[in-house]
């Protein structure tokens, strides 16, 4: 694994890195973009043994633009790099710089530790907090100089490697336009799966063959689709495409299917029979799918079997609003794999649950909704006191989860949590994306 430490210059990534690699072999000095070049060293922390890069500060006297600078050093860590340490200073906070290599290093779906150094006693709280509007997940409140944090930093590290896909497929990345949107079908036996994989890749123009190679058990076919070309990629576990012809425990094989297929994907389409819609084993299927977090598309096929459509597809989405409430006002579209009427439809409405699943609500926005929401209808109080949410910020996108800073999160009742998510889902227009929210004990940052 290779793990780069990046960041904006004089936030400790020397001094991390010498941590890390256990050997001074960076120069470190406080005047900012001291630290040149690239240095790679092997490194160990605890039990796990890694390369760290080390990359330079790009603020120093150069003639380039800061842009152009930034630009190569993250592109060249990029290019490198398994793993990214984003680090930050506790201290300083959260700087407009921060935020931009933050989005950047974001964009390229490569797993990230966020690291607020300099995070001595107590100060570390606030600024870690506010280290989760970078949207990089859970900050680690470090001391590269004192080696504070080091158990921590290992426990995120050994997660991050974990997310490392493994060679021969690709991060899943879908803010990038070019880049193929990973898609899993998946569905009890028997509703037409197969079927509908097989139109899918018969009618929409291939892109590269069916290839053997995400895993032993699973292909990727590409494909593009509708009018703006958005680029596919269908992953079908081996179960869909050659079918056992040999009777199964099917309940239990089309779960191992659904778990694997959810392994590689970022949209899954669950398929219903719309003859025989929202039984059992579909509702324990998308309850999975949602469970993971993944962006959720109903299919209701055998739609050409279907005597009174417009019935139909009403008491479907209702059913889907009210035994699917995790992800309410999930879409839900008819199709034939048969024919292959509604495929077009189909993935159209994949692409679009896969944006809003990508969403990013800003900090300010999310508090003006916040202080309406909690106005509207206020938390309870518990033992006499108000439970007060003070804060809220969005610490991840796909799926879009948030982080709520509260007095009493331990005493915050499940209702109360459902109101503040279907909420965001109504405001913000997030139909049927399953949404994330963590409460944290904690003030305000900024109040
Ligand atoms: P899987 O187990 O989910 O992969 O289901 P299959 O794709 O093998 O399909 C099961 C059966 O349903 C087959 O007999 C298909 O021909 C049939 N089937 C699949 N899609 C449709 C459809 O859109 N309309 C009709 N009428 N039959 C379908």
């Amino acid at each position: 694994m290779k793990v780069a430490i990046t960041g904006r210059a004089n936030v400790g990534k020397s001094t991390l890195f010498n941590r890390l690699a256990g050997k001074r072999l960076a120069i470190v000095d406080d005047t900012p973009g001291v630290t040149r070049d690239r240095r790679e060293a092997p490194a160990r922390l605890q039990d796990l043994s890694f390369t760290v890069i080390d990359t330079a500060g790009f603020e120093g006297a150069d003639e380039e633009t800061l842009q152009g600078r930034m630009w190569r050093q993250m592109s060249e860590a990029i290019d490198d790099a398994d793993v990214f340490l984003f680090v930050v200073d506790a201290r300083a906070g959260v700087t407009p710089l921060d935020e931009m290599l933050a989005d950047n290093i974001r964009r390229h779906g490569k797993p990230v530790v966020l690291i607020a150094n300099k995070a001595e006693g107590r100060l570390g709280d606030l600024a870690s907090m506010e280290a989760y509007a970078l949207g990089l997940g859970d900050p680690v409140a470090f001391s590269a100089e004192h080696g504070e944090g080091m158990s921590d930093l290992r426990d995120a590290l050994a997660e991050a490697f974990e997310s490392v896909p493994d060679r021969g497929e690709d991060a899943p990345e879908a803010s990038d336009p070019n880049k193929p949107i990973h898609v899993a079908i998946v569905g009890r036996p028997n509703v037409g799966k197969s079927t509908l994989l097989n139109r899918i890749i018969g009618e929409e123009r291939m892109l590269t063959g069916p290839e053997a190679g995400l895993t032993r058990d699973a292909i990727a076919v590409d494909f593009a689709a509708g009018a703006g070309e958005q680029r596919f990629r269908l992953v079908d576990t081996a179960g869909l495409r050659k079918r056992a012809r040999v009777v199964e425990a099917l309940e239990k094989a089309s779960t191992g299917d659904t778990i694997r297929a959810l392994k590689f994907a970022e949209a899954v389409i669950v398929v219903l029979d719309a003859l025989q819609p929202f039984e059992k084993q579909d509702l324990s299927i998308l309850d999975l799918v949602v469970r993971e977090g993944r962006a959720v598309v109903i299919a209701l096929n055998k739609w050409d079997l279907v005597e009174e459509p417009d019935q139909t597809i009403r008491a479907a989405r209702e059913a889907a609003t009210r035994l699917v409430p995790q992800a309410a006002g999930v879409r839900v579209v008819p199709v034939s794999a048969l024919s292959g009427r509604g495929i077009d439809k189909l993935l159209a409405t994949v692409a679009e649950a896969v944006g809003k699943w990508s969403t990013r609500i800003s900090t300010g926005r999310l508090n003006r909704w916040l202080e309406g929401a909690t106005t509207r209808h206020p938390p309870p109080a518990v033992a006499g006191r108000r439970i007060r949410i003070r804060y809220m910020t969005q610490a991840k996108s796909r799926p879009p989860t948030f982080i709520a800073f509260c007095s009493r999160p331990d005493a915050l009742p499940a209702a109360y949590q459902r109101y503040l998510i279907n909420s965001i889902r109504e405001t913000f227009d997030l139909p049927g994306v399953p949404i994330r929210l963590t409460l944290r004990k904690g003030e305000n940052p900024y109040a």
